[in-house]
């Protein structure tokens, strides 16, 4: 598909004298004013390029293409001069940030070159944008699983602990960790083990709720946040993602694998709740359930007895 292209001029002849001579180069969308520019953006945008006339009744070309700066950025803007407005287009060259000024009268053939450069430089501008994206996304995000990584569950878990204390709602963590794992790597080698994570990364996050926070805490440990969740309810969660783990089969190269999760649950709330503190007693209870014989779920019992307060 060929780039669209938006020529915006007061002129009905430049317009069809430019239309004649592009179309089968771009896309070419024309408009005779700025408010019907910005019309076709919110209609047939986004467009690769903008050709707007400096000079026009209402709104400017210079206002025009100041509008694109904020409303479409990664469009590029040519601005079309007469003769003697050289000294005003520089004001644009603040205003609307323009890629290339061509003076009037312009030969369609220059402008269609421009249309070209401009397009090329829309192109590496988005992908410049997606590239920043991608490497935001890949800064807070598990390789090997999927799920956020530790530095990313702990931003959420920060916005998540200023949500519970204005709201007044419980907040619970479950810490997890798979129960010899290390013996999995030793049998079945890395590969297996890798598979492990990844299928355990999976059921948790089959067993969550969108506005649940799963991360990669460490090597086989995972930290999940249940917002306005008491601690009860976080535990039947667990329990659940307990059990399907336990029913799971990673099959390998050398033979199938099961493995067991141990889990800690504790919550928090009020006003002067930490993010911290619940981890921390999350993390105690996980101990617990390792020394109680591991493949199973225990409490936090402070947070118990906070939840039974809060319940009568
Ligand atoms: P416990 O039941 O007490 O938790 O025993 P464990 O063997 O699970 O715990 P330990 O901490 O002794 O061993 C954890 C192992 O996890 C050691 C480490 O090599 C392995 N590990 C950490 N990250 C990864 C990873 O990304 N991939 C694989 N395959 N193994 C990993
Ligand atoms: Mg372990
Ligand atoms: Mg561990």
């Amino acid at each position: 598909m060929s780039s669209k292209v938006l020529i915006v001029d007061d002129d009905p002849n430049v317009l069809s004298g430019f239309r004649r001579h592009l179309r089968n180069r771009f896309t070419i969308h024309t408009v005779c004013n700025g408010e019907e520019a910005l019309r076709a953006l919110e209609g047939e945008g986004p467009f690769a390029v903008i050709v707007a006339d400096m000079r026009m009744p209402g709104m400017s070309g210079v206002q025009l293409l100041g509008e694109f700066v904020r409303r479409a950025p990664d469009t590029s803007r040519i601005m079309l001069t007469g003769c003697g407005e050289q000294e005003t287009a520089k004001e644009a060259v603040n205003e609307g940030n323009i890629f290339r000024f061509l003076t009037k009268p312009c030969p369609p053939e220059t402008l269609a070159n421009v249309i070209e450069e401009a397009i090329e430089e829309h192109i590496r501008i988005v992908q410049e944008r997606e590239h920043i994206i991608e490497l935001q996304e890949s800064a807070l995000t598990d390789e090997l699983t999927g799920v956020g990584n530790r530095r990313h569950f702990l931003e959420l878990a920060r916005h998540e602990v200023r949500r519970a204390r204005r709201s007044g709602k419980p907040l619970s963590a479950v810490m997890l960790d798979a129960d010899y794992f290390k013996k999995v790597n030793d049998s079945f080698g890395h590969q297996a083990g890798d598979e492990v994570l990844r299928m355990l990364a999976r059921i948790c996050g089959e067993s969550l709720r969108e506005s649940d926070v799963l991360g990669r805490y460490g090597g086989e440990e995972f930290a999940i946040l249940f917002p306005e969740t008491g601690v009860i309810k976080a535990k039947d969660v667990a329990e659940r993602i307990r059990k399907a783990v336990a029913a799971e089969v990673v099959e390998t190269e050398d033979g199938p694998v099961r493995i067991t999760v141990s889990m800690g649950v504790a919550s928090g709330m009020g006003k002067d709740v930490e993010i911290g503190a619940i981890l921390e007693r999350a993390d105690a209870a996980l101990y617990v359930a390792k020394e109680n014989g591991r493949d199973r779920v225990e409490m936090d019992r402070d947070s118990f007895l906070d939840s039974r307060k809060e319940a009568q």
